[in-house]
């Protein structure tokens, strides 16, 4: 149980952050049998953001912690989606939704529901409760009133602008422009009833996808168009913050988008507002865990993703199962074993989600360009490729290879040298690894080339 006071032996658990990633993390600590308080610094959650991609990989966990009819009701009831040409909205390639974002629904309900989870749980999630700093031996917590917490663990699941990042690096990385940013609209479709050239993308639950040259535009319909969102990506030369509430021009987003398919420029144009959304991403760092062993990060602190993976919150849901279950089987008074094999066991599957969403949008971007004269577009180019994440089991893998990793990490621990997550004369790997639908790996891999902006810093 998690309310009250904690038992005799039962592991203490704090978490940093009630996103989706610290209530994933809240629910499998639960579920293991730990105490856990949960402490999140905003006072009350507004319905934020727009569409999220759930796939089943996070799926399946959810449900074994009681958390799946709610979600599903959720997502989008297409069976399909469509890619489409800017231009005209030429049906390039469709393929089943399942294969593609998974469930995609409004991030807003979808964060409901994991907070009802946890609220259902008895988990206390202290809302208004700023963390400001930590005490790594401890471990524990201060708060901006100065009450301090102890745990056995301290989980930051702190987002994008993580704190205790900056702890367990040592110094401030701040978030990198990955050179592009988001227009993004999501309203009621009322709006859009009397306008005759939507109707067929508002009728019904549907999702499409309109590429060009560095561009793409993500359209989702939800519940037979009560409901309607458009994101567009595209090539970022302001230097706008990394905010959810920046708002933006829409009469720049017009002008960007009057020569597009006319069905999709018909419902930008009776648009009202949008948000300008700088698309940030993290440099992967070689350690997510204190050098004491007893705060580790999960979720966006460690491991953002770009839109184009559809993957955020559920790699963040894999890490919530995996590091539980580590602490599970290393036991209350063998938490750095726990912390380091869960690293070790995240961080190339994570990297692989990564890379999947980097190499989704430079397909999308490029398939156009590098279109030679006459010559159609081949559909397997320019479809999302993310079934095979969805067949892994995080916590079946965590058995699977506890033994080895565990006995590789008590040494590392025994001989006081942890062996970094890459080596950093060569930096993370840039190689996609390439599995079938089943989730087999294939002989080969791709390199996916570094396609940055000069790093414009964010705060
Ligand atoms: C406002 C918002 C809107 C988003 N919209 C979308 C979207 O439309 N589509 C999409 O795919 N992804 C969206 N994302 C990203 C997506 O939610 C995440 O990638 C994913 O859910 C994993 O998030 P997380 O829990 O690791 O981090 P977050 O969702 O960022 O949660 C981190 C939490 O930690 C809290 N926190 C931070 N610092 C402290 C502190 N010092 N003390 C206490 N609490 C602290 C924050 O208030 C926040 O609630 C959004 C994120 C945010 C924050």
């Amino acid at each position: 149980m998690s309310s009250g006071q904690p038992r005799d032996g039962q592991i203490r658990v704090i978490i940093i952050g009630a996103g989706l990633g610290g209530c994933a993390a809240a629910m499998a600590m639960h579920y293991q049998g730990f105490h856990v308080t949960v402490f999140e610094k905003i006072k009350k959650f507004l319905r934020l953001g727009d569409s999220l991609g759930l796939g089943e990989n996070a799926l399946k966990l959810l449900k074994r912690w009681g958390l799946h009819e709610q979600l599903v009701k959720i997502g989008n009831r297409s069976p399909n989606m469509n890619i489409r040409r800017w231009s005209d909205g030429k049906i390039l390639a469709t393929q089943p939704l399942m294969d593609m974002a998974g469930y995609i629904g409004h991030r807003g309900d979808y964060h409901q529901a994991f907070l009802d989870r946890v609220a259902e749980l008895g988990i206390d999630i202290k809302m208004g409760h700023n963390v400001i700093s930590f005490n790594e031996e401890k471990p524990s917590i201060t708060l901006e009133d100065g009450r301090e917490f102890e745990a056995d663990i301290i989980i930051g699941a702190d987002g994008i602008k993580s704190q205790t990042r900056e702890l367990v690096l040592g110094f401030a990385d701040k978030p990198k422009s990955s050179g592009y940013a988001c227009y993004r609209a999501y309203f009621k479709g009322d709006i859009l009833r009397s306008v005759p050239q939507c109707q067929p993308i508002l009728e019904r639950d549907c999702v499409n996808i309109w590429i060009g040259p560095d561009t793409h535009l993500v359209q989702n319909t939800l519940r037979d168009g009560e409901e309607f969102n458009w994101i567009l990506t595209h090539k970022d030369d302001e230097d706008i913050q990394e905010s959810w509430f920046q708002p933006g021009d829409m009469n720049k987003v017009r002008e960007s988008i009057k020569d597009w398919d006319p069905m999709i420029v018909s419902a930008v144009n009776e648009t009202r507002e949008c948000l300008d959304w700088k698309i940030c991403y993290r440099d992967p760092i070689p350690t997510w865990v204190s050098k004491s062993h007893k705060i580790a990060l999960l979720g966006d602190s460690c491991h953002a993703h770009l839109p184009t993976s559809a993957q955020g919150a559920s790699q963040a849901t894999e890490s919530a199962a995996v590091l539980a279950l580590c602490l599970k089987l290393a036991g209350k008074g063998n938490i750095p074993l726990a912390t380091r094999v869960y690293e070790k066991l995240r961080f190339e599957r994570v990297r692989q989600a990564q890379l999947n969403g980097e190499d989704v949008r430079d397909r999308w971007h490029s398939c156009l360009k590098n279109l030679e004269e006459g010559k159609e577009v081949d559909p397997e180019d320019v479809k999302m490729k993310n079934r095979w994440l969805y067949v892994f089991d995080a916590e079946k893998e965590t058995l699977e290879k506890w033994d080895r990793v565990s006995a590789i990490v008590k040494k590392e621990l025994a001989e006081g040298k942890v062996t970094p997550l890459f080596d950093s004369s060569t930096g993370p790997t840039r190689n996609l690894e390439l599995y079938d639908a089943y989730g087999n790996r294939k002989a080969d891999t791709k390199l996916i080339p570094k396609k940055q902006q000069p790093v414009t810093a964010v705060h």
